[in-house]
């Protein structure tokens, strides 16, 4: 198990609770605009995780204030995502759109406060006012309406009477403040687009600040979690908190987001490869999205303990892919089922076993966990790997752990075999290893002096299956593919998926379910396809070797 570093945020909770704080509520609040990704991973286990462990509660709610760009298919991936983490939401899920009429009300209650006003500032004309940060802001010649027709306006716009970008309400704050989001920022503005939730029943949405405390308010949220960029936020959250009838009072506290070196982490991008086609869509195995990362054979036990494992600090920082690659690794080295996969297969005859025969032999699922036994059914004719052979006898018996002609290899939980023969196609190329096995070997050593020079992996001939096997590797090959100059798409890796369509596998892996993680013996760790592996058409896709082999 992973120890979860301290905190700063449970801190922050642990003094909250001896002052007196019952129950934490956290949330978690995607704007359903794409596919979540590693970094969305890390906060999901951060407040559900926190909740989890303070005996709260977290909610799942979608921060759909944006109609244009969200739609219902990430809605529906978000959720799988979340359950497929392992994590539960309190109650129903919940849309910031649930609370648009409650927002429209908080509106008017600021208008008649004298805390907002409609302005009618083109948006150029608005940046012109707003000033930079080193200069105050004008304010805006709109400022002074009457609170009557500010209402007015107000409804009006909601009616549906204005062109879009014609009218926004701001919030009064303060145009000469050093933090330019107090420069009367933007509350509504008019957006004539359908909503997956609401449909057309609104032309007018809230903006992110005039919505996100309000509906942690609403929802009874204490500890509002969200990534750095919103540290310059919160003074205006706050100021939403102050100034509302809200019905409590949420903290809002910021970390450090997550990046991983050789991907990107900003949904904008990792739509552009999607859009482009420079991946097989969201949930292709290299993309770092959770539907991807799952595809790839990832298990959400061991993104969970990569996610726990980082620290929680409150700068963005970017964590090296080895270092999640380990916690895959160490997961499926654990927990994955052994088979054998040949991948470059190469027939070998045993000629001392008789054709048509077919010996059961079994094998350990696992070799250290109890997980059982598997049927490994051993024939005449074998595959084996083309690079596990090589003509040249006089080799090195220490460098290189192959069949040579007249030496001995072990094949895996099965008979140790001596090389005899090889058979050439018209062309030279081997096509054919005949060998003979030394009977009374499986299991046992064989007699002095027929010491094998290694171990290899095999699958009968006639036995075994075709299958499809997807290879992956990582789909950029710098550190820093979205950094320094040009487009980050010229640092694609262009070896970074391959497939081989004539690979054998033992028999008993057709039957595999789709997700079902393995260790090929000696090639590494492979899925099963969530979607194309059938026992018709064997698909799997390669999750990660064995060891980092990554050449910087
Ligand atoms: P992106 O920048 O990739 O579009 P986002 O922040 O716009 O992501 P949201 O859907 O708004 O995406 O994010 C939901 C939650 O996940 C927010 O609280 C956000 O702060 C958090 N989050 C997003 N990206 C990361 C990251 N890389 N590391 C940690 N948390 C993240
Ligand atoms: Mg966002
Ligand atoms: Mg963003």
């Amino acid at each position: 198990a992973v120890i979860q570093p301290t905190n700063f945020i449970h801190q922050i909770i642990e003094q909250d609770q001896q002052q007196g704080l019952e129950k934490v509520v956290t949330r978690f609040p995607p704007e359903p605009n794409g596919y979540l990704h590693i970094g969305h991973a890390k906060s999901i286990c951060l407040n559900f995780g926190t909740a989890e462990k303070y005996n709260g509660e977290c909610n799942l709610r979608f921060d759909d204030t944006n109609p244009g760009k969200e739609d219902q298919e990430f809605v529906d991936a978000i959720m799988d995502d979340v359950r497929w983490l392992g994590f539960n939401w309190a109650g129903e899920v919940r849309y910031a759109s649930n609370y648009f009429d409650t927002f429209y009300a908080w509106a008017q209650h600021l208008i008649r406060e004298g805390k907002a006003y409609v302005c009618d500032l083109s948006p150029e004309e608005a940046s012109e006012y707003r000033g930079w940060a080193t200069e105050p802001g004008k304010n805006s010649p709109f400022r002074e309406r009457s609170v009557d027709e500010n209402l007015d306006l107000l409804e009006r716009m909601k009616q549906g009477e204005f062109d879009e970008g014609s009218r926004v309400l701001r919030a009064k704050i303060d145009m000469t403040s050093p933090n330019m989001n107090l420069r009367d920022p933007i509350l509504y503005r008019i957006r004539k687009a359908s909503h997956h939730q609401t449909g057309d029943k609104w032309c007018i949405y809230p903006s992110y600040d005039f919505a996100h405390g309000q509906e942690d308010a609403i929802e009874g949220v204490t500890h509002s979690i969200c990534t750095m960029e919103f540290a310059d936020h919160r003074p205006l959250y706050e100021w939403f908190i102050e100034n509302l009838p809200v019905p409590s009072k949420p903290r809002q506290y910021e970390f450090g987001r997550l990046n991983i070196n050789y991907t990107v982490t900003s949904k904008r991008k990792l739509k552009q490869l999607v859009d482009e086609g420079h991946v097989n869509g969201w949930d292709d195995p290299r993309m770092p999205t959770i539907q991807g990362m799952r595809r790839r054979g990832y298990s959400p036990q061991a993104v969970r303990n990569f996610c726990d494992s980082l620290a929680v600090a409150k700068t963005d920082g970017t964590v090296d892919m080895a270092q999640f690659e380990f916690f895959i690794r160490e997961d499926l080295n654990e927990n994955a089922a052994r088979a054998m996969c040949v991948m470059n297969p190469l027939k070998l005859v045993i000629t001392n076993f008789p054709e048509g025969e077919v010996e059961m032999l079994s094998a350990p699922v696992h070799p250290q966990k109890e997980m059982g036994t598997r049927t490994l059914p051993f024939t005449r004719e074998l595959y084996m790997d083309r690079g596990d052979f090589n003509e040249d006898s006089t080799l090195s018996r220490k460098k290189f752990r192959v069949l040579v002609p007249g030496d001995y290899m072990r094949l895996r939980s099965a008979y140790v075999i001596k090389a005899e023969d090889v058979i050439k196609d018209a062309d030279g190329e081997i096509i054919e290893v005949h060998a003979s096995l030394v009977p009374g070997t499986v299991g046992e050593n064989p007699p002095e002096g027929m010491k094998p020079r290694g171990v290899m992996h095999w699958v009968s001939a006639t036995e075994g299956k075709q299958a499809t096997v997807r290879i992956y590797d990582r789909l950029f090959n710098v550190e820093s593919p979205d950094k320094g100059e040009g487009d980050f798409l010229a640092n694609i890796n262009p070896d970074s998926f391959s497939e081989i369509t004539n690979c054998w596998v033992e028999p008993d892996l057709l039957n595999a379910a789709p997700e079902t993680g393995f260790q090929f013996e000696r090639e590494g760790y492979f899925v099963a396809d969530r979607y194309e592996h059938s026992p018709e058409h064997p698909v799997f896709n390669k999750t990660i070797g064995l060891r980092d082999t990554w050449k910087k």
